[in-house]
């Protein structure tokens, strides 16, 4: 899409605002997930390199526009002056410190307080967004975008903020998108698509506008209910979004005209309620009890899917096979991460919360073709959207 590249930009002593994706899970205080800082390195020490001062802005969380002291930055901060063995300060304002960011020194880091504590981040009124981003733009010199998790947000930060200095792609954003277009141009064939994940209205439009492009598309996670009540089957007390039912049947219409591989589990794991100490058991899915839920795709289905991916030379999964955060109802998303590994051709794992669970499980970024940071951000690329993020940097 030409966006342009952090050596096109060529920034040398200057200070640089830089947009990053580090909203990374944090429980009780504690990162436990690093992922998202770790893939902004390569970015941040090109510019310190370059003899640059650096203004990071990056958001966690929700907040809605509310400073929220569980929402602060400051752990992140405090890992990525790990990471980079150099100290990074983190102002308590975010606004009305243009002498303070301005004082900062050739190969100095500062990181910038939750941007999402201020509402015009993310107002819909494009004024207070353009507002906050002159402010913004008082900061630094140049814009760098690196923040591939945020991109398909029109956030201030994002896109207005882009378009008011001179800009540019860092690493992360260029090699999210050179993957993602090996995955919409030309892919290696077969293409299979793995879907999983609570919902499936996040996952409909992806499913649809990938119809026309892929060979094998696998359904897991809580969505699948949704597909199992359209083909009439008895789902329990399991997940569903009963207003799609009408979009999902047409969605397996049109695949079986286009003669696409549409994978749905024959076996699922059920529990009486969705807990860790749940009892699991087994079960076909013309059997699912009524006071059961599925919590996971059953050994059968998940051996059948991780068979069906390995013959595959490209695959894109997002969204976990069952609730893979309790031990029970995790084997799903295991040997469905396993099969990936396995691949012969690119391997993608698309999203923060699959990346994050395929770490939990064990497995290593090396054991993947690839791990995108941004699992809203890449779906929407493959739903075929423009997206601001994006559009501001070409
Ligand atoms: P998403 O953010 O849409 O990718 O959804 C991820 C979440 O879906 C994870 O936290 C999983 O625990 C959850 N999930 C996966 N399978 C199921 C299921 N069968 N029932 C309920 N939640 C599920």
């Amino acid at each position: 899409m030409g966006i342009k590249t952090l050596s096109q930009l060529n920034p040398q002593k200057a200070q640089v605002i830089l947009r990053c994706d580090l909203n990374v899970p944090i429980k009780d205080g504690v990162i436990a997930d690093d992922g998202r800082i770790v893939a902004s390195l390569s970015t941040i020490k090109k510019l310190l390199a370059a003899s640059c001062s650096i203004v990071i802005i990056a958001h966690l969380g929700r907040p809605k526009g509310e400073r929220k002291s569980e929402l602060s930055l400051a752990p992140i901060a405090k890992r990525l002056g790990e990471l980079l063995n150099i100290e990074v300060s983190l102002p308590n304002s975010i606004t009305g410190i243009a002498s303070q960011v301005r004082a900062l020194k050739s190969g100095e880091v500062m990181m910038l307080e939750n941007i999402r504590f201020e509402s015009a981040e993310s107002s819909k009124d494009e004024a207070e967004r353009s507002a906050l981003a002159a402010e913004l733009a008082t900061y630094g010199d140049l814009y760098v975008g690196d923040g591939f998790g945020a991109v398909h947000r029109k956030h201030a930060s994002v896109y207005e903020l882009a378009k008011l200095l001179p800009h540019a792609a860092g690493d992360l954003i260029c090699a999210e998108v050179d993957v993602l277009e090996k995955l919409t141009k030309n892919p290696n064939r077969p293409y299979g698509v793995v879907l999983g994940g609570a919902k499936v209205s996040d996952k409909i439009a992806v499913i649809s506008n990938l119809l026309d492009n892929v060979n094998l598309i696998a359904i897991g996670g809580g969505m699948l209910f949704t597909f199992l009540a359209a083909q009439g089957k008895e789902i329990g007390k399991s997940l569903v979004e009963v207003d799609l039912i009408p979009t999902v049947k047409e969605l397996m219409q049109r695949a079986e005209k286009l003669g696409i591989k549409f994978l749905l589990p024959t076996d699922i794991v059920v529990a009486p309620e969705f807990a860790a100490s749940a009892k699991p058991s087994t079960v076909s899915i013309d059997a699912i009890p009524a006071n059961q839920m599925g919590l996971d795709i059953g050994p059968i289905s998940a051996a059948n899917f991780a068979q069906e991916i390995k013959k595959c030379k490209t695959v894109f999964w997002n969204g976990p096979m069952g609730v893979f955060e309790f031990d029970n109802f995790a084997q799903g998303t295991k040997v469905v991460a396993q099969a990936l590994t396995e691949v012969d051709g690119l391997a993608v794992v698309g999203g923060g919360d699959s990346a994050a669970a395929v770490r939990k499980l064990g497995f290593t970024n090396n054991d993947f073709g690839y791990i995108s940071t941004g699992g809203g951000a890449s779906l929407e690329y493959l739903e075929g959207k423009e997206l601001p993020g994006l559009v501001a940097l070409s």
